[in-house]
């Protein structure tokens, strides 16, 4: 630093010395702290090491969010892969009758057995922050019951003496898995601490097991699911997200299939019905938009070939005389525009 002339300068800070202003100012700011020299040569301070703490306490309860941040009420289910590239793979388990898991790439959802696992490959694009989680949540698909609570049923819940025994999902496999209730919500979630593919390994695999059959009475009851799983920070904040929709039942295997002959014949018949009648659909959707008014076809142009120049001169008589009704009735009303704007005028003015 050079010396030229530091004390005959106006510092903002009196009539402090430069070597008073060192210890008194300078060396309490913390390193990370910037110090900076204006282009007046003059020292931008925080102020004294009280407006500093002070400063810290505020970019400390920027960047560490409460513990128990109020969740929204009704679970975000879009896929989002975010900054790291958040995804999943399932295996391919097809749709034998002994499976017990398999996923249905086509219908994006899950067929398992109830307490059976469900591997789940969690692919990044690139290292999350460390000590960042996975959070497993259920909920209900349809918009009359999403806001209601995804629980195990009574029945399940009673023959089942561990801690987490009305959790409808659970990671297997790992003794870091944990167990949340939202204090808010109700909303109930598992978490497992993301771990880094092992070598040669291109994603993690966690187990998730559903501890209810989608048709338990009391809980699920009949009610399709989804599952949704999230990346997030130690704190809480959503990095990634992908959900997929979950059927927990006898058979899998046989229900997928089943499930996924019923769409491709569904998608077909909507296909066929699209090809085969596509003029009645557009006419009846141009009817019910003009058909309100009726005006875009009173103003439409039609042509109407005629035989015979007599008929033609006939009709062309009629519709003259009809366009002239047309006119002067359109007169009539210019005629009566003025004494009512006159009025609204008036009215104008006397509100004024
Ligand atoms: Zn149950």
């Amino acid at each position: 630093m050079e010396e030229t002339g530091f004390e005959s300068q106006n510092l903002p800070m009196g009539s402090d010395s430069f070597p008073q202003l060192w210890e008194n100012y300078i060396l309490p700011i913390p390193l990370e702290t910037e110090q900076q020299w204006n282009d007046d040569g003059q020292l931008n301070l925080l102020g004294s090491s009280q407006d500093i703490t002070t400063f810290e306490l505020l970019m400390k309860d920027v960047s560490t969010p409460d513990p128990n941040p109020p969740s929204s009420t009704v679970p975000v289910t879009t896929d989002h892969a975010g900054e790291y590239g958040f995804d999943l793979h399932f295996q391919k388990s097809g749709t034998a009758k002994s499976v017990t898991s398999t996923y249905s790439e086509q219908l994006t959802k899950l067929f398992c057995q109830l307490a059976k696992t469900s591997p789940v490959g969690i692919i990044v694009a690139k290292e999350p922050p460390q000590g960042a989680v996975i959070r497993a949540t259920a909920v209900y698909k349809k918009t009359e019951h999403v806001a209601e609570v995804v629980k195990r049923c009574p029945h399940h819940q009673s023959e089942d003496m561990s801690e987490n025994k009305s959790h409808l999902i659970r990671v297997e496999g790992s003794q870091l898995a944990q167990y949340f209730e939202d204090p808010y919500t109700k909303r109930q979630s598992v978490t497992v601490p993301y771990e880094r593919p092992q070598l040669g390994s291109e994603m993690t695999t966690i187990l998730l097991s559903f501890m209810c059959n989608s048709s338990c009475m009391g809980g699920m009851n009949r009610r399709p699911i989804l599952t949704i799983l999230t990346l997030e920070t130690p704190e809480g904040l959503v990095l990634g997200r992908r959900c997929f929709e979950v059927r927990v039942c006898a058979c899998p295997g046989r229900d997928r299939k089943t499930e996924e002959d019923n769409k491709e014949k569904s998608d077909s018949k909507q296909k066929k019905k699209r090809k085969s009648a596509p003029t009645p659909e557009t006419s009846g959707l141009k009817r019910s938009k003009s058909g309100s008014s009726g005006e875009d076809e009173e103003e439409k142009i039609y042509n109407l070939p005629i035989k015979g120049r007599s008929r033609y001169l006939m009709f062309k008589e009629l519709n003259d005389g009809l366009e002239l009704k047309d006119k002067t009735g359109a007169n009539k009303i210019k005629q009566e525009g003025p004494s009512s704007g006159k009025r609204t005028m008036r009215d104008r003015s006397d509100s004024d």
